[in-house]
């Protein structure tokens, strides 16, 4: 699509203005398309009249609401660049990101979970804020502008101009500022819809933070560039508040990071499920077992993983509903319409031969501008000829399927063997008592580095000990896979996409063992 974002909705709005556009759960709160329109118009002029400049750069700090997806179009349709500040922030990273970026203006909500966003506010000493749901806030969209303003404004604006950045999750490191245009993300939701076979009928459910791209593009642009309904579980994930938005609202797409399914797998009997089809499982490995009995016990057939990063728009593969059930759970699918992928060796940079493993590098539309403000990383992240390297191993079959094998720094060397955690992680999980499982290496003196595996054993049942998991897995897995140390946990520690801090794993772990 050659279009602006805003110019898209419109268009959409054309089509569908009397059709359901958004949904906020519990509260009921509900908007047409032509009604999500208004409500984006005027915030938009309010924000002219106020004085926002095309690439002023306007953070939100709120966990999921309607008025973010209000936020989200209303700064698209004036050109500023809309900055997703992540929920689980506290000073020290706000005070980063509204720095880093340079806002103009927040736009924060008041409280969120207990901790108190506007003292941190007032402790990093940023004043250009304003409170969802504070009198400061219904004092910005009384001010206006003449309609012709925000026509006038729209009109100037090209799809390459930058539109969004949005940090990284930092599950590696401190998050980098990826800067996103219309092009990268509108396109990137678009062709997500479409792998779904998204129409104005579709509903979807989506308790992932569209502080992310996974809400925020595959989820909201995904929706309302092929005129479908967005269902908000406010104001965050809980697996009791999403099933029933899903029940109640008929919905008939539901994403997902594999610990939110894992969680709804467990109560799912207690729902009215079939009117779901489909949906996205992704972020981090899709364990095969969670994606079978999602397709099975939560009734969607068509539900499919999607491989990418926030670098990328973000998604690069994708399962598609007529792929079989072992490719839907066993890869990350085929590469998207408009995007290139290729396997090379960490090394040499040479493309290795199909089914060895190697980094993924992907190239096309969907590759960001670069890293506000850090050239230099932005150079080690895409090279010459506009290939992002990824910094993830994964293997393409003569099909084109993609298999991820990890992160090139949770590869685990033992004894000179390399270890993908994954392989042993897929493999626990077919314990009967394990409900969830990661493993990381942890240094040891004699082998460089040892097997951890940290464990969450079913309710109810019995303890777990690292013998009785070594004996699970002797004589089935190779005697250098078997994890040396159990650990058994309630979680993980997680980003608040919900992806698993292995950095932070390790250093537990280096803890737990007195190394
Ligand atoms: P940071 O770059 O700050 O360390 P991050 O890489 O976790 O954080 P994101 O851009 O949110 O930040 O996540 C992208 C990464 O998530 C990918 O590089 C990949 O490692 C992982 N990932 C995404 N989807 C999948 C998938 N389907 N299977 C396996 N891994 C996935
Ligand atoms: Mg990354």
């Amino acid at each position: 699509l050659g279009e602006t974002i805003g110019g898209n909705f419109e268009r959409t709005v054309a089509r569908f203005g009397g059709r359901e556009a958004l949904v906020e759960v519990p509260t009921g709160r509900r908007w047409t398309y032509a009604e999500l329109d208004a409500a984006v118009n005027r915030l938009a002029r309010a924000l002219l009249a106020s004085g926002i400049a095309k690439g002023d750069r306007i953070g939100i700090w709120a966990p999921n609401c309607a008025e973010w997806v209000i936020v989200q179009y209303a700064t698209a349709k004036i050109g500023a660049i809309l900055v997703n500040v992540n929920p689980a922030y506290r000073g020290h990273e706000l005070d980063h990101v509204v720095r880093q970026s340079g806002l103009r203006l927040l736009i924060s909500a008041l409280t969120h979970k207990g901790s108190d966003y506007r003292a941190m506010v007032e402790e990093i000493g940023f004043a250009d804020v304003v409170y969802l749901g504070e009198p400061g806030w219904d004092r910005l969209l009384e001010l206006t502008v003449p309609e012709e303003r925000l026509r006038e404004r729209m009109a100037s604006l090209s799809p390459d101009d930058a539109i969004n950045i949005q940090y990284t999750s930092g599950t590696t490191g401190f998050p980098k500022g990826a800067t996103l245009s219309h092009h990268n993300i509108l396109n990137n939701g678009f062709f997500v819809g479409e792998g779904l076979g998204y129409t104005e009928d579709d509903r979807i459910c989506l308790p992932v933070p569209f502080y992310h791209c996974f809400g925020m593009v595959m989820g909201n642009l995904g929706a309302t560039s092929h005129g479908a309904c967005v269902v908000i579980p406010a104001p965050g994930f809980d697996p009791e508040l999403t099933l029933r938005a899903v029940q109640e609202e008929r919905c008939t797409s539901l994403y997902g990071v594999p610990t939110m399914f894992i969680a709804e797998l467990e109560i799912a009997a207690r729902f009215d499920l079939t009117s779901l089809r489909t949906g996205i499982m992704a972020g981090s490995p899709c364990p095969v077992e969670v994606m079978k009995r999602v397709v099975t016990e939560m009734n969607m057939a068509e539900v499919a993983i999607c491989y990418g990063m926030t670098e990328t728009s973000p998604v690069s593969t994708m399962t598609r509903s007529d792929d079989s059930l072992e490719r839907r759970t066993e890869t990350v699918g085929q590469v998207m319409p408009h995007v290139e992928v290729k396997i090379t060796h960490p090394e040499t940079g040479l493309t290795v031969p199909r089914g060895e493993p190697g980094e993924l590098c992907t190239r096309g539309y969907s590759v960001m501008l670069g890293y506000w403000n850090e050239p230099s990383k932005t150079s080690e992240a895409i090279d010459a000829a506009r290939w992002m390297h990824t910094g993830d191993l994964a293997t393409m079959d003569a099909d084109g399927y993609v298999n991820v094998v990890g992160r090139i720094k949770d590869m685990v060397i033992r004894g000179g063997e390399n270890i993908y955690p994954r392989e042993v992680e897929e493999f626990l999980y077919r314990h009967p008592d394990i409900t969830d499982v990661q493993v990381v290496g942890v240094p040891d003196t004699k082998y460089g580095e040892e097997l951890m595996a940290w464990i969450v054993v079913r309710q109810g049942a019995a303890p777990l000990t690292a013998e009785a998991v070594r004996e699970f897995c002797a004589g089935k897995l190779a005697h250098y896979k078997i994890p040396r140390y159990v650990h058994v946990v309630d979680g993980f520690p997680m980003t608040v996409t919900g992806k698993i801090r292995k950095v932070e794993m390790r250093e537990e772990g280096v803890r737990l063992l007195g190394l």
